[in-house]
């Protein structure tokens, strides 16, 4: 395997390394500087096959599931970027982590091991667009790691229209894995959403995501689009965004948004597509 590429933010310093496996195989990861901390987004796949709508991973189709090691050669590249201090790796790269569950899991007991990089469990993160058997499998799994659900939205309709994966795993089963899973492992979820302008950034919105996650012990991370060529969607702007923060937090659920980071070079949220871009 081997480094192809190897972009810098002009922006912000966000690191995105193109690496090329032993086929041909791409991918990418991303090491981002948030107040002097770095962290690590890895890659589990080449590609994707789950073809959402606003995401160039999706755009590129599938090309194979990354092995452990090479998802632990990410991470070792990261490391060095981050001149061997990293705070958190998130599993939030190109790829469905949960399709690709057994050699996730390898790497993240690999990196774990104290006879290994003893990297924390409670520092790592795998996001899912909601792959409702192995978000159950993980409830019961006894692994320390965070889990973040992409709902993307709040409406059942929108989500179908966003991501093919809506139909084999709908909004409503989704939550209830979810649901399921911060009772039996004592742990919140944290939901992602992403803010569309003018699609899913109103108050009414709002309302429906707090319904939807009532009971639920979560947290919200609310995420820019980030545009990538051939797709028409706008993100929202900003004052929606805060208006939509505000309403998410009056009714008491922490909620974050998302820092942009390394759109100049097509490392942000969604744009990673393993061409030589930026
Ligand atoms: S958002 Fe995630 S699951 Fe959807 S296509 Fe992109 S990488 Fe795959």
């Amino acid at each position: 395997m081997q480094i192809a590429d190897r972009r810098v933010s002009k922006i912000d310093g966000t690191v995105k390394l193109l690496f090329k496996f032993h086929d041909g195989a791409p991918a990418e990861c991303v090491v981002l500087f948030n107040k002097g901390r770095a962290s690590a987004c890895l890659s589990s796949q080449s590609g994707c096959a789950c073809a959402c709508r606003f995401c160039a991973t999706g755009a590129m189709g599938f090309n194979r599931d990354l092995t452990s090691s090479e998802i632990t050669a990410q991470f070792d590249a990261c490391l060095s970027e981050a001149g061997g201090d990293l705070g958190n790796i998130v599993f939030m790269g190109m790829g469905e982590p949960f399709l690709n569950w057994e050699h996730v899991k390898n790497a993240i007991l690999f990196l774990s091991d104290q006879k290994g990089p003893a990297f924390p469990q409670s520092k790592m993160t795998v996001s899912t667009i909601g792959i409702v058997p192995v978000i159950n499998e993980l409830a019961d799994s006894g692994l320390k790691i965070k889990l973040a659900v992409s709902l993307v939205t709040a409406d059942n309709h929108q989500r179908a229209g966003l991501t093919p994966m809506e139909k084999k795993y709908p909004l409503t089963e989704v939550l209830e894995a979810a649901g399921k899973y911060c009772g039996k492992s004592g742990k919140s979820v944290f939901f992602e959403y992403i803010l569309f302008d003018g699609f899913n950034d109103t108050h009414r919105y709002a309302e429906k995501l707090l319904d939807l996650i009532k009971g639920i012990n979560c947290k919200i991370n609310l995420i820019l689009y980030n545009r990538f060529p051939g797709r028409d969607f706008s993100r929202s702007r900003m004052e929606r965004v805060k208006e939509f923060q505000k309403a998410l937090m009056k009714a008491g659920i922490r909620t974050y948004l998302r820092r942009e980071k390394g759109s100049d070079i097509g490392a942000a949220c969604g744009q990673l597509a393993a061409i030589r871009n930026g």
